[in-house]
């Protein structure tokens, strides 16, 4: 298995294709929703692209693992398969007074910058896995998360509470309220 990106074997033999299957541990994906970690399966076609020193993957990644609901707080299981469409440029040297070069061109947001001329195809994946996880996982999209009152899981036991809106409200504050606690903590 083919699972070092190679920009001098590109030069030399042309296109490379190169594919792997990796388990990510919890401790390299630094994501609370998903305390189990991950596993993707990635492919790439990777070619020269039409700049000096440009080259392009393309390919897709299939990224498993059980999340937890960011709503309901229960886990599920996710799966996400997408396509990508990267291009590798050489990271240019740069003067001190241009140190930050803005990138506005919303066409330049699969740019990755390169200084080594192999990449380790696990790396990339790993960067896949980030992408492919959602920034607020949900089990599902009309999940009805917690009973303000009681906590009870509404999707799965019905509690006898009753919510009047002032509750939902009250749900919705203490959201974010576990939100600002959050950012005060990093
Ligand atoms: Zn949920
Ligand atoms: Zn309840």
């Amino acid at each position: 298995m083919n699972d070092i990106i190679s920009f001098d074997e590109i030069d030399e033999h042309g296109s490379q294709t190169v594919r792997g299957a990796y388990d990510v541990p919890p401790a390299e994906l630094d994501r609370d929703e998903a305390a189990g970690g991950a596993r993707v399966e990635i492919q790439a076609t990777v070619a020269k692209g039409d700049l000096e020193g440009e080259y392009v993957a393309d390919g897709t990644a299939v990224v498993t693992a059980d999340l937890e609901c960011s709503r309901c707080v229960e886990p599920y299981p996710f799966a996400n398969t997408s396509g990508f469409h990267v291009r590798f440029r050489p990271r240019l040297e740069v003067s001190e007074e241009n140190e930050e070069i803005e990138i506005t061109d919303k066409e330049e947001l699969d740019v990755e910058f390169y200084t080594e001329r192999t990449i380790p195809l696990r790396e990339f994946a790993l960067e896949q896995v980030q992408l492919a996880i959602p920034m607020k996982p949900l089990c599902d999209e009309n999940c009805l998360g917690l009973c303000p009152t009681c906590g009870a899981v509404r999707s799965r036991e019905k509690c006898s509470c009753e919510n009047s809106i002032v509750d939902e409200r009250w749900g919705a504050l203490q959201g974010i309220r576990e939100e600002l606690s959050k950012k005060k903590d990093v």
